[in-house]
């Protein structure tokens, strides 16, 4: 049996290569890009005018200038103007381009307009040359990496692909997910169970919970029969990336599902971790990479362990940021065996800001239903066995907690 950390180390130490594929822009939020995403011009691609007011050349402004001819307007959206007298101004918008012979714009709250006239209510101290003016390239330069490949597309980097002119956008193809259900008193939610069946809830969490990872996920149920495991999987295999299955890896008499793993030649990386929920757990990986994590069937391990173990190898597969957020214990807890104890609590923050636990414990890893009023795991490690209010251990939420 090994520990927590050992277990983390291992899975995070697989990384599976996915292919390219071509997706259109309003379909890539959330995906890894594949290429660099690099200005196609500079940024702004010309002088901007940030205000809407009038623009001028500083150094032709008379020190006491009060009133200013306007020669014209300057809209956005139209080619560059040019002033034709330095000592005078164009009306100009956000947006435009700054007409030739301006180095300055002065905003319609400083001013007011009089018979093609501009009245200044600042003096020319209180005025800076070069105010006002988005500067060209002065953001970033043609050519420069705006977005280096690996990132993960969030609405910024959209916008920066939509604003160099990528319709279709290069990505790393979706991890391919199959949860499996396994155990013969399991029966499909749309079936009413006889009184010793139940209905498969654990493949639909683990499906929603690799949604939230961006990760679509199939489902399947499995009866506690080895041969149909191990041809099920030796299929499984080559067509997704990522197994997933719930049920059947603890020493019952029917737990088929670690043998047959190996029996299709599945490498074992670790098989039980000592960690309460959660305690069979196997994870291995075929020689294509497919990684197999083999969860225990009660819905709390199940879900424990897609919380803790597979979504942060999916975030750290896909090039997330990964914070390991912690919280502290609202109060004393005590835990005797030789077990990381993940201990449901709820979430609150603090008037000081800080993210407090408290432990919402229910009726151990069969009950569900505690799930609904906790909002995450509370890691409290193996080595004590008492965990003092105030302390402050790694967390692992499971619903928005903001
Ligand atoms: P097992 O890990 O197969 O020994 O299952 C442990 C417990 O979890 C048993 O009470 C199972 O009936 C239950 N269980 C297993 N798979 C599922 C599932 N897909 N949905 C709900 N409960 C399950
Ligand atoms: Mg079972």
């Amino acid at each position: 049996m090994i520990s927590v950390n050992e277990a983390e180390n291992v899975i995070f130490q697989q990384k599976i290569n996915l292919s390219k594929e071509k997706v259109s822009l309003s379909s890539a939020n959330g995906r890894i890009l594949a290429e660099n995403l690099c200005a196609d011009r500079d940024f702004p691609p010309f002088d901007r005018v940030m205000m809407d007011g009038i623009a001028l050349s500083f150094e032709n402004m008379p020190e006491d200038a009060i009133l200013l001819n306007i020669e014209g307007i300057a809209p956005a959206g139209k080619p560059q103007q040019v002033l034709q007298n330095a000592k005078n101004c164009l009306e100009v918008m956000t947006g435009a381009m700054l007409p030739s012979h301006c180095d300055t714009v002065i905003r319609y709250e400083d001013l007011s307009l009089q018979n093609n006239m501009a009245l200044l209510h600042i003096p020319k101290s209180d005025v800076k040359k070069g105010q006002n003016i988005h500067k060209k390239g002065s953001d970033r330069r043609k050519g420069e990496i705006i977005v280096p490949s690996e990132t993960i597309l969030s609405p910024a980097e959209i916008g920066i692909a939509a604003t160099i002119g990528k319709t279709a956008i290069e990505v790393y193809t979706k991890i391919r997910a199959i949860v499996i259900a396994t155990g013969d008193e399991i029966i499909p939610i749309q079936e009413n169970p006889l009184p010793h069946q139940i209905r498969m809830s654990n493949v639909y969490t683990l499906q929603a919970a690799l949604l939230q990872c961006g990760v679509d996920a199939d489902i399947i149920h499995l009866p506690d029969n080895q041969k149909i495991i191990e041809e099920s999987i030796s299929t499984f295999v080559q067509n997704y990336n990522l197994i997933l299955l719930s049920g059947g890896v603890s020493a019952g008499k029917f737990d088929f599902v670690p043998k047959a793993l190996e029996n299709v030649g599945m490498e074992k990386l670790f098989h039980q971790v000592a960690q309460r929920p959660g305690k069979p757990f196997w994870f291995g990986k075929a020689s294509n990479q497919c990684l197999v994590f083999a969860l225990p069937g009660n819905p709390v391990s199940t879900f424990l362990c897609l919380i803790r173990y597979v979504k942060p190898w999916i975030l750290r597969q896909n090039n997330h940021s990964v914070n390991e957020p912690r919280a502290c214990l609202a109060m004393d807890f005590h835990f005797k065996p030789n077990l990381t104890l993940f201990l449901q609590v709820k979430l609150k923050f603090s008037d000081n800001g800080q993210m407090i636990a408290y432990p919402i414990e229910g009726n151990g890893s069969g009950d569900l239903a505690n799930l609904v009023e906790a909002n995450a795991f509370l890691e409290l490690p193996q080595t004590n066995d008492f965990f003092r209010e105030g302390e402050s251990f790694r967390v692992f939420p499971f619903k928005n907690i903001l």
